[in-house]
């Protein structure tokens, strides 16, 4: 018999529908934002190499933008859909308004795989995205950035094709791009430093010091490299990371029961964030299975490499001496899993607002952009880190004063932050 397939925008408005019964929404209200406000859905013809054209299925997608201009990533990727598209959209607006960014939601994509496009190709789809949306994107209505197999590159030649056609330098239409040309200092840290300081109020909130706590890290990409080296920084022992090895297509966890060097394992990992084994092995690591990360005997767990990580089958393995779960990747936790640290009375860091350090930090990039000056790496991870605590600390405190699970008080948060601006801007 056929399966029905995992749908994410009917998984968002399933999210979204509890936390509007729990805020008694209104139906209009509901009605506004369990749906994109818009769509565009496009053809961007391309002239290959080979003197062909190729017509490729674009889409953009702005779920809500009361708050400010609408933000998000463009993904390339072969299985792109329109509802996959439909719910990061939302997924955005709810995590720019639980960092309290004056931002709404947008997503977008190309169905196609860049490993197969040459650079000449890629720029021409690039080009052709902004051709078809130029009077719908900009620096006061949409402004996108790089995702899955997007990169600083792609966002340059959209900035540029979008500057032709305006006929004006616009820096702020988009965010992610290199450094020089408008990136901004900070942004690879983001994402890992961000959650760090959400950990550590965390930590503190349980009355915990960090040089106390050993942890257990799923990944070794940049989210994952980033948390580990601030949470070090702040005393914390990592004695466990797990990546993926392209070689042998599967998932290896390396441990070191008196805790990794961080520099060391850097040294020894590739651009893509996999560890070479035999070297890891020559240094004294346990190279073992990559589920191993799971089972670790560690304070808090830091899922940061790909959604549904944490799942019914394996949330039996957590030891009982985990007491945080910081979520740096989206959606690790499935909801069986979440059932189960909620009973256990894990304190959960929710992804949306752990990995929420990367949206922000583009906010300032669209800021620095939009003024034409740049901040100091320290003025921007400074501005980081306020932005992180502060997020933190009214979440927790929702969630403390209405005994509420983390997660279901940041998008309380957070829903009832957009839902205000459209009561307040007479939408609703
Ligand atoms: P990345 O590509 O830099 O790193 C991914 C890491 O995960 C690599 O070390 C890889 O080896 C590892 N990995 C892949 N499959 C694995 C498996 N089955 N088992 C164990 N390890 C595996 O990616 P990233 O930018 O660090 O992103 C990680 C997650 O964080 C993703 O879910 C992403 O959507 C999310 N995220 C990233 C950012 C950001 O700014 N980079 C922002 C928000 C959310």
């Amino acid at each position: 018999m056929a399966t029905k397939q995992f749908n994410s925008f009917e998984m968002a408005q399933k999210q979204f529908d509890q936390v509007a019964d729990l805020l008694g929404l209104d139906q209009a209200s509901r009605d506004l934002l369990r749906v994109p406000l818009r769509e565009y859905q496009f053809s961007i013809p391309v002239r290959m190499d080979d003197g062909k054209v190729r017509v490729f299925r674009g889409f953009r997608v702005q779920h809500n933008d009361a708050r400010g201009p609408s933000k998000g990533g463009i993904r390339f990727h072969p299985l792109e859909t329109i509802d996959t598209v439909r719910a990061l959209a939302m997924w955005m607006t709810w995590k720019c308004a639980v960092v309290d960014i004056p931002l709404g939601g947008g997503k977008g994509g190309v169905v196609c795989d860049p490993h197969n496009l040459s650079q000449r190709e890629q720029e021409q789809l690039c080009r052709g995205w902004v051709r078809q949306l130029a009077k719908n994107v900009g620096p006061l209505s949409d402004v996108p950035a790089p995702d899955v197999m997007t990169t600083p590159q792609h966002m340059l030649w959209m900035l540029d094709e979008f500057e032709v056609i305006h006929g004006a330098k616009q820096p702020g239409f988009i965010t992610g791009k290199p450094v020089g040309m408008g990136g901004s200092l900070g942004r690879t840290e983001a994402t890992g430093y961000g959650l760090v300081f959400a950990l550590r109020e965390a930590l503190k909130e349980l009355g915990v010091q960090p040089a106390s706590t050993t942890a257990s890290v799923q990944g070794f990409g940049n989210v994952a490299q980033y948390a580990i080296r601030l949470y070090t920084q702040i005393g914390g022992t990592v004695t466990c990371v797990s990546c993926w090895d392209q070689t042998d297509q599967t998932s290896y966890a390396f441990r070191k029961k008196t805790g990794i060097d961080f520099e060391q394992l850097l040294g020894i990992t590739d651009h893509f964030g996999g560890i070479d084994k035999k070297k890891a092995k020559d240094l004294g690591y346990d190279v073992l299975p990559g589920d191993a990360w799971i089972e670790e005997e560690v304070d808090i767990l830091i899922p940061s490499a790909l959604e549904n990580q944490v799942r019914g089958d394996n949330i039996g393995k957590v030891s009982p001496k985990v007491k945080v779960v910081a979520e740096g990747a989206n959606g690790p936790t499935t909801p069986e899993a979440d059932a189960e640290l909620r009973q256990r009375g894990i304190f959960v860091i929710p992804d949306f607002l752990a990995n929420a350090g990367g949206v922000t930090c583009s906010y300032f990039e669209q800021v620095q952009s939009n003024m034409n000056y740049y901040w100091e790496k320290d003025e921007v991870l400074g501005k980081l880190d306020v932005k992180m605590t502060s997020a933190f600390a009214a979440v927790s405190e929702l969630s403390r004063r209405q005994k509420l699970f983390m997660r279901d008080a940041a998008y309380v948060i957070a829903i009832s932050r957009v839902a205000k601006a459209c009561r307040d801007r007479g939408w609703v």
